[in-house]
This record gives structure tokens, sequence and C-alpha cells, in this order.
């Protein structure tokens, strides 16, 4: 029955029209959708061409639901692979250079078998290269030191790096809630493309490797 709407869930926005929350983005299955929908909890900003029919109702999936009440987020960014490489903007911390995702590595600043943590604070995007040349030494006993410290984010961080890596799985009718101030920017300067390109392969492509992602790690 349901499979054929498991690929239209509905980006939530708080009552102030931003989303939930970014990372990971606010997104409901169709069937949470719905029944919010029918406790009258959410307005419907917009749909998917898709009908839900029931022997009772037909219901227009909702591709973008705003709350009705307000909701205070004072949620901090989820731990996840996805997350530390865009605080770190892709980008190899000791080398200074951009790689696709599937070439981008962790490093442990301080190393584990050094007593170092699975954690914002120690935890750095490397490339294979670096990760490898680094090996289990301290910073200082290499000389590698990461470019910016490794920190835990703020919501408002990885929003503003995530501005310049917009994730290609987006369902159209979102884009107008997401990265609000990039449309106005790409209008004004006619699309100028100076951030990174749909076809770059260092982005997710698929509500798939979106999962992969944005699984929570283990801190430790
Ligand atoms: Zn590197």
């Amino acid at each position: 029955m349901s499979p054929p709407f498991d690929g239209c869930p509905a980006l939530v926005l708080n009552a102030d029209f931003r989303p939930l929350s970014y990372f990971p983005l606010s997104l409901w299955s169709w069937q949470e959708t719905v029944k919010a929908v029918f406790l009258d909890r959410v307005n419907i900003i917009s749909h998917y061409d898709r009908t839900v029919r029931s022997p009772q109702i037909a219901i227009r999936l909702p591709s973008v639901i705003s709350l009705k009440e307000y909701v205070p987020s004072s949620r901090r960014p989820a731990f996840t692979r996805f997350n530390v490489f865009l605080r770190d903007r892709f980008t190899c911390q000791y080398c200074g250079q951009p790689f696709p995702t599937q070439e981008l590595t962790f490093d442990h600043v301080i190393p584990r078998c050094r007593g170092g943590r699975t954690s914002w604070d120690n935890v750095v995007t490397s490339c294979s290269a670096c990760n490898l040349a680094k090996g289990s030494r301290l910073p200082h006993q290499c000389g590698m030191h990461p470019r910016q410290p490794a920190f835990a984010p703020t919501a408002y961080d990885l929003q503003e790096n995530g501005r310049h890596f917009p994730p290609t799985f987006l369902h159209e009718s979102w884009r107008d809630f997401l990265f609000y101030d990039r449309v106005e920017e790409e209008a004004s300067d006619m699309g100028v493309a100076e951030d990174a390109s749909a076809d770059d392969p260092a982005f997710p492509h698929s509500m798939t490797s979106a999962e992969y992602w944005g699984a929570e790690l283990e801190q430790g």
C-alpha cells in the first residue's frame, strides 16, 4: 500500500516558516503528515501532485507544512558524518583541499590510541593521504595541525555553510523555505555559479545517501 508514497516526505516548518530543524532537515513521513493535518496541528503550505485515498476521504499529499504552534528549538546539531564534513566545508583540515565525500575521512586530532575521543572537538575532516601521513602521531609530533580547531558547531554555523552546499535531492517546493537568501543572491547576480554545482560529486544525491550521511555517530 505505502511504497508509492515513501518518497513523499513533507518539509516541516516552525510557526515562523523556518524549518523546524536543518541538520538533520525536519522531514515527516506522509503518514505522520496526514495525521498532523487531521489533528489540525499544521497548515498545508504546498502539495505533491499525489493523492492518498481511504474509503472516506482523499487528500493531496502535503510537501510543505507549518506548525500552528511555535516550538522553541535549542537542539544542537547532531554529530553526523555529513555535519562534520559540512562544518569543515568538505575540505581536508590538513592540506586545505576540498574533496568529494567518498575521498574524505575523519581524523582524530588526538589519536584514539592516545586517549583521543570521538567527539566534535577531536574529529576533523581529512583526505585519505593526510590521514595516512599523520598516522597515530600527535599534531606537534608530525607538524600537522588542523587549519581550524575542531569544535561543536551551532545550527547557525552549519546553516551558513549549507548555503554553499545545497543538497540536490530536495523537492522543488522546499527550496523556497531553505536557502532563501541564496535565491535572492542568485536573482541579483543572474546565477553566477560561484558555489558548488549540482553535479559536484562531493554532495549526496539521494535520500539513501542522506540517511547514511545523517546517521548519528557514536561518541566516545
Ligand atoms: Zn589532506
